[in-house]
């Protein structure tokens, strides 16, 4: 069959999604051209976030022939400690649950884009357009929004949008350390927001995500950098032995937005343009892994174009909704200062640490499993 027909694909925006959506329907023999409006060769030079993807994100990876590559700078995580604040009762996942599948890979943000960006430059079927100025226009079969949280396609399809500003910043950067982190990432939620310290390759080396209050952040930024590191310390405890700062720190204001209409005619969203998460659990760019999947599957499969984007629709929506509302009452959940909140969230950690099925449950939903 003729692939529904469509054979012009316009994607608006040259990032993660907008490369493996090129990447993907190359694959299916969809030539597509992409729109970028920066110099697409320098972007996510200085990203220094590691990226945490799940299983499922990479057997789709591994499917488009690209996890080859991107395995070369991915740490793998066993084991994830969760802990409230200073509280003693933790909550341990230990991957023997879960017949020691690997729980999920740490990938640098910045190396990850450079694979991304070197496979789809060389792909016959994908035509690259950067530093583009010119206004956008819908004269493809489909057009697709791949371009972020502004999405400039959601403003053509005049589809509304919903925000919420959670008034954090996400400090990032990566440290090297002592001892070995033995695949072990720390999720540490304080009442000011999550601190997170995952496993890259080298076992010497960690990323950081610390959230904090906006204005918290602010002071920690302006602090020297002994000052900075004394805080950062007393944070992570003594498991990684000292601790120092490589490379450079960024900051990200945190919020949501995402929208409750994923189309309109030809017009269709992917990724941040649809739904921009708390990186709390790291799952933005999962999310966006699988609607690059199922939109890819559909347009195989389905012939007439507005039931191909109603049912990409139907299922995404209701998908990623419940991951926006998870991240976000997690985030809500541990920032609450109320003490009964406090004291049943600490013991309801001890609890399920002792819950192998709960444990196993949530471990196979954080793999993209369930
Ligand atoms: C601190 C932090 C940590 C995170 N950690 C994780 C994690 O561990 N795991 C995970 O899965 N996700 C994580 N995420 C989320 C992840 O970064 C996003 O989900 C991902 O970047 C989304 O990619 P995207 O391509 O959809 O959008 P974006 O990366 O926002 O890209 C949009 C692109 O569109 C381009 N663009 C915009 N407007 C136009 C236009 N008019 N014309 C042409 N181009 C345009 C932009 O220049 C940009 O290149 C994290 C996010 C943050 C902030």
């Amino acid at each position: 069959m003729n692939y529904n027909k469509i054979e012009k694909v316009k994607i608006i925006g040259g990032s993660y999604s907008g490369l493996i959506t090129a990447i993907s329907l190359s694959k299916l023999n969809i030539k597509s051209h992409i729109i970028e409006k920066n110099d697409i060769s320098k972007m996510h030079q200085n990203d220094v976030r590691g990226l945490a993807l799940n299983a499922n994100t990479v057997k789709y990876l591994d499917n488009l022939g690209l996890w080859t590559d991107i395995s070369e700078y991915a740490g793998a995580i066993e084991q994830i400690r969760v802990v409230d604040s200073d509280s003693p009762l933790f909550l341990h996942f230990d991957n023997e649950l879960v017949d020691n599948e690997i729980l999920g890979y740490i990938v640098s943000a910045d190396k990850l884009f450079k694979v991304l960006y070197n496979h789809a430059k060389i792909d016959g079927n994908i035509v690259i357009t950067d530093c583009a100025t010119q206004s956008i226009t819908n004269d493809s079969d489909l057009l697709i929004g791949c371009d972020g949280k502004n999405s400039i396609v959601r403003k053509m399809a005049l589809i509304d949008i919903k925000q919420y500003n959670y008034k954090q910043t996400a400090m990032v950067f990566n440290i090297e350390h002592e001892n070995n982190h033995n695949n072990i990432a720390l999720e540490k939620f304080t009442s000011s927001g999550p601190f997170a310290v995952l496993p890259l390759k080298n076992g010497f080396s960690s990323s950081i995500v610390w959230t904090e209050k906006a204005n918290l952040a602010k002071t920690y930024l302006s602090m020297s950098d002994d000052l900075f590191i004394e805080h950062l310390q007393s944070k992570i405890g003594d498991y990684l032995g000292k601790v120092k700062i490589s490379g450079k720190i960024l900051s990200h204001p945190l919020s949501l937005s995402y929208v409750e209409k994923y189309y309109k005619d030809n017009m269709v969203l992917v990724g941040n343009a649809a739904h921009n998460i708390h990186p709390i659990s790291g799952q933005g760019l999962n999310m966006a892994i699988l609607d690059i999947k199922l939109l890819s599957e559909l347009i195989v499969d389905v012939f007439n174009i507005n039931d191909l984007l109603q049912q990409y629709e139907n299922k995404r929506l209701a998908d990623n909704y419940r991951m926006i509302c998870f991240t976000h009452n997690l985030n809500n959940l541990f920032i609450s200062n109320s003490k009964v909140i406090t004291n049943a969230r600490r013991v309801g950690l001890g609890i399920v640490n002792q819950l192998p099925s709960f444990k196993k449950y949530f471990m196979q939903y954080a793999m993209g499993k369930r």
